[in-house]
């Protein structure tokens, strides 16, 4: 495999306002936990007031599409250049994380809706940089999973997120939990194959997309929390452990970069072990944290900007995965792997 290109980099860290709701306005009126000072500074308007900094800032007004252009188009093209991407939403329970990643989706495309989210927005822009390399598109990008569904085309995989959506709600009312409980986790392998001077270039690469169970503080008990590890996975759709080893990992991650040597508890929970390249390896990743500047979620805000301000020095070692000798088996048997993976994890 050819290793030519790699690129090490820190995790993009975004930070996303939604606005206040109806209710919100009528109880409390507009006063808010948070202040945007740019597009890239929020101050935290409590006491004491806590300046923050991250790569992007966006308020409730930074629509669909925009943030679309700020964080899901360069992960098409990382994707498309060979680079594993990753990105998740972050957040307490409404903050948006769902808004963010899927947004309404039951109209189909974004031609239908500006609300709709960046899970279709980026398959959307993936298949049209499809159809210009490979006119056919034939097995251009497949969702992999439990059940391995070929699609052809941005709608075939609008309607597995439609149906993961539906089957993370049946699944969370049978086991008696809000799907706040829950991360959804919709994965995908992107391959691509071209011919250059006699010699077959073949790449490929994996792209996560998280929508992580609701960040607050879970009241769970010790049985709540063996109920918890019934896994479920249906096209993409998970329900997992809570967001603990998450934060476990993530807090090594960042000691890591920061010099230390220490143990990444990657296997502790089947979520970490899942987007382990995603978390400490190789890949691009960018997280979404959502925020609600309501009073009434003043302190799980704070809690989130502190989250995400650690999180922005964890380095990823992401590298294209290109194999340029036209030894495909290698890149087969890799999929395979990743197709176990996710099995081992029903
Ligand atoms: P979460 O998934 O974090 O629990 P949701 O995405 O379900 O939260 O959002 C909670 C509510 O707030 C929903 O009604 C959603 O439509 C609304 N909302 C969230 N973010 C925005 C936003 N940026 N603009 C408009 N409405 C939003
Ligand atoms: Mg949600």
């Amino acid at each position: 495999m050819n290793l030519n290109h790699q690129a090490l980099g820190f995790w993009e860290i975004i930070i996303r306002t939604r606005p206040l709701s109806n209710a919100e306005i009528s109880v409390q009126g507009y006063s808010k936990c948070v202040r945007q000072e740019s597009c890239q500074a929020i101050t935290w308007t409590g006491h004491p007031e806590s300046r923050f900094t991250f790569d992007v800032v966006a308020d409730e007004n930074v629509s669909q599409e925009k943030l679309f252009k700020v964080a899901g188009l360069p992960m098409v093209e990382n994707c498309m250049g060979g680079y594993n991407s990753c990105m998740f939403a972050y957040g307490q329970t409404g903050s948006g994380k769902t808004h963010t990643m899927l947004g309404d989706i039951e109209g189909g495309t974004r031609r239908h809706s500006v609300n709709c989210g960046m899970t279709p927005r980026i398959f959307e822009h993936l298949f049209s940089r499809i159809q210009k390399m490979r006119e056919d598109g034939k097995k251009g990008v497949y969702v992999e999973n439990l059940k391995e569904v070929e699609v052809t085309n941005a709608r075939d995989v609008i309607q597995q997120l439609i149906q993961g959506a539906a089957n993370r709600k049946v699944a969370a009312t049978n086991m008696n939990h809000a799907s706040s409980r829950s991360h959804s986790v919709f994965t995908c392998i992107i391959e691509s194959q071209w011919e250059s001077q006699g010699v077959t270039h073949f790449r490929f690469a994996r792209l996560n997309l998280v929508d992580l169970a609701g960040s607050e503080r879970q009241k769970s008990s010790g049985a709540e929390g063996e109920h918890l590890k019934e896994v479920s996975f249906n096209l993409g759709v998970g329900i997992l452990t809570n967001n603990l080893e998450l934060l476990l990992v993530i807090i090594n991650l960042v000691s890591i970069s920061n010099g230390k040597s220490l143990h990444v508890p990657y296997r502790d929970s089947k979520l970490t072990f899942l987007l382990q390249d995603s978390l400490g390896g190789n890949s691009k990743t960018i997280i979404i944290a959502n925020i609600s500047p309501s009073i009434s979620c003043s302190l799980e805000t704070l809690s989130t900007l502190k989250f995400a301000q650690r999180a922005k020095f964890i380095k990823n070692n992401a590298i294209v995965n290109e194999d340029a000798s036209g030894d495909v088996i290698a890149m087969r048997i890799q999929i395979q792997q990743l197709k176990k993976e996710v099995s081992h994890l029903r």
